[in-house]
């Protein structure tokens, strides 16, 4: 007898195809395709088909053979996402340029006021000045104008320009001094105002301007001033170039934007905790009442606005009523976007402090029959739903070599991470945050607005294209190469990819997307895998566990397993990625689960 197990997951579906007849099943064939629609729903059809059907093509075997096709009780939890920033920097009074334009000019540090181009004639010689050059004025003529105020004994110790010129500025000059350039909106420098101009050398960043004491010292703050300036220098960190203008109401204010508080109504009680104490507060207190029953945020702030876009989401692709969603487990991850600064002046960003919320649905139950019958008529075969999710999952688990029960499983998908334990019950949880939330928070961080790239960069590792015949991989080594590399690679950070090489278009060094990368994969998965086991684990011990088997989408990835194992290494776990009957690797668990359950059972099976 020809059956197919599928797996109906948030991100994939699964299936494969064995023979029944001679006892255990002969496993003929497996394959996926991304889901269609919300799991659990009549969308999924397509998905379904096109998994078995090329599940069927693997094996060699038609349609018309198929006694049964085997699906899962999909569970009735899927995931939504959403993220704050709750911090904002807001520059009123024009104080401060932070950028990073391709080439400043120069390097070093250079203090005075600000002083037009068009005003160094009349200026007296020992004046400082600080020379802004506004648009429209060729370099050639900046150049010979700031040489004959020097000529004469100005001061020049430094300018800002509108336009991409600074180097060939400096170039002219009898005396180098530090130019920071494409500050767009020039116009807006306060003109006569004490104003300071830093340039680092290539390769290094800014000093003294990132520093508050810096600042103060270049101004003659005093305490109190010093603290009002100490935002500016936090915008500044990480600059190759910066300007700090001194006006007298100038300020820089960061304000904390009121991001609200959760109340989480759990098993063990309700409590509320505000998003602003961080991730830890809020992970602490999600833990000390789970399991979830409910979750609300404070209406009118960030944290009700990111609930009710998850309920509100969830509602309308469940079609169920607002009223009805529950939401079952929350994730907090602390994480920081780069932001437009309000009022800077040459486009500025600063990195502004965000929360990101993921949250697990409940959806109402029953659409699975709907499912099936759709199935049933779609393929004209038989459709069977049984199993409970985390039964098969474990099932299918124990076919990787090496694992007996008592075993935990650790399923790492898109929306979810769901563990179950089987020993003389199984007992399992689904909770919030997996993959997808690992994407978005690569994609924020970074400032890519691009969630394939952040895909990309979430899979693979990076190099640095030093030449076209010679890429420095992410670990040092270098890797020579016969064939020149693509063009648009050159001197760019690139994704090694399953298709080749893809440049990242970001200007971020190889090593800020390394660390955001990790970072983000440890804040979802690491915590995430702590927490699920602790929910499953006897008496909420993580020692009581003996065998833990990762599967799931993101057990292929190329770290996520080992940061888990290194986290757990301290339980005396054995933890290690699945490799369902030996040969498919995290994948396809339940779907096995499913054909063996479905073996095991043969009076069942006969009916
Ligand atoms: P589900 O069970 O929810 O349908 P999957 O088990 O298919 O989900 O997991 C989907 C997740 O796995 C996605 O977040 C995807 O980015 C991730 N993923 C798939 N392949 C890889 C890979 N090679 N490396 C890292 N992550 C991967
Ligand atoms: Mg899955």
């Amino acid at each position: 007898m020809l059956v197919v197990g599928v797996d109906i997951g948030n991100s994939t579906t699964e299936a494969c195809v064995a023979e029944l007849d001679a006892g255990s099943p002969v496993y003929l064939g497996s394959a996926l395709a991304r889901t269609t629609g919300v799991k659990g729903t009549t969308e999924n059809l397509h998905g379904a088909e096109r998994a078995i059907r090329a599940a069927l093509t693997e094996a060699g075997r038609g349609m018309d053979e198929l006694a049964a096709v085997l699906v899962n009780e999909a569970t009735p939890v899927i995931s939504g996402l959403a993220m704050e920033t709750i911090t904002e920097t807001v520059i009123t009074e024009s104080t401060m340029i932070g950028h990073n334009p391709d080439t400043p000019g120069g390097a070093g540090l250079g203090a005075g006021t600000c002083v037009a181009f068009a005003e160094l004639p009349g200026r007296a010689a020992g004046e400082e000045v600080v020379c802004v050059i506004g648009a429209g004025i060729d370099f050639e003529d900046a150049a010979a104008g700031i040489n004959a105020a020097t000529a004469r004994g100005v001061v020049v110790t430094a300018a800002v320009v509108c336009a991409d010129d600074a180097n060939l500025i400096v170039n002219r000059l009898d005396r180098p001094i530090p130019v920071v350039d494409e500050v767009t909106l020039i116009e807006k420098v306060p003109l006569g105002m004490r104003a300071a101009v830093e340039v680092a050398e290539p390769g290094h960043t800014i000093r003294t301007l990132s520093n508050s004491y810096g600042i103060a010292t270049v101004f003659e703050l005093d305490a109190e001033r010093t603290r009002m300036i100490a935002p500016v220098a936090r915008a500044l960190v990480g600059n190759r170039s910066a300007v700090v203008v001194r006006t007298p109401a100038g300020d820089v204010t960061d304000r904390r934007i009121p991001a609200g508080s959760l109340t989480l109504h759990g098993e063990r009680g309700r409590r509320t905790v505000g998003v602003a104490e961080g991730a830890g507060a809020v992970m602490a207190t999600v833990r000390g009442i789970a399991p979830l029953i409910d979750a609300h945020g404070e209406p009118g702030t960030h944290a009700g606005g990111m609930l009710s876009q998850v309920r509100d989401t969830m509602s309308e692709l469940t079609a169920s009523p607002v009223g009805e969603v529950r939401i079952r487990d929350v994730l907090a991850v602390d994480t920081f976007v780069p932001q437009r600064v309000t009022g800077g002046l040459a486009g500025e960003f600063a990195l502004e402090n965000a929360v990101a919320l993921a949250a697990m649905v409940r959806t109402s139950q029953g659409p699975m029959a709907l499912l099936a019958e759709e199935l049933r008529r779609g393929l004209g075969v038989e459709v069977r739903v049984g199993g409970v999710e985390a039964d098969m999952a474990v099932l299918g688990a124990l076919t990787t070599p090496g694992t007996d029960r008592p075993l935990a499983v650790l399923d790492l998908g898109g929306g979810s991470t769901d563990a179950a334990l089987a020993a003389e019950q199984v007992h399992s949880v689904h909770l919030a945050g997996a993959g997808d939330l690992v994407t978005k928070l690569i994609d924020a961080e970074l400032g890519l607005d691009d969630t394939e790239l952040a895909e990309q960069l979430k899979q693979h590792p990076l190099a640095k294209a030093e030449s076209f015949f010679q890429l420095r991989m992410e670990d040092g080594t270098v890797r020579f190469r016969d064939e020149p590399l693509p063009a648009e690679c050159f001197a760019r950070v690139v994704v090694l990819g399953e298709h080749g090489f893809l440049p990242v278009p970001a200007r971020h060094p190889v090593e800020k997307i390394r660390t955001v990368r990790r970072s983000a994969k440890h804040r979802v998965f690491v915590v995430n895998a702590v927490r699920a086991l602790e929910r499953i684990a006897p008496g909420g011990d993580l020692r009581g566990l003996g065998f833990v088997v990762v599967l799931g989408g993101s057990a292929l990835d190329f770290e996520i397993p080992d940061m888990i194992a290194e986290a757990l290494a301290p339980y005396g776990i054995v933890c290690g990625t699945g490799n369902v009957r030996a040969s498919q690797g995290p994948r396809n668990a339940v779907a096995t689960g499913l054909v063996t359950a479905h073996a095991a059972r043969p009076a069942e099976a006969a009916r």
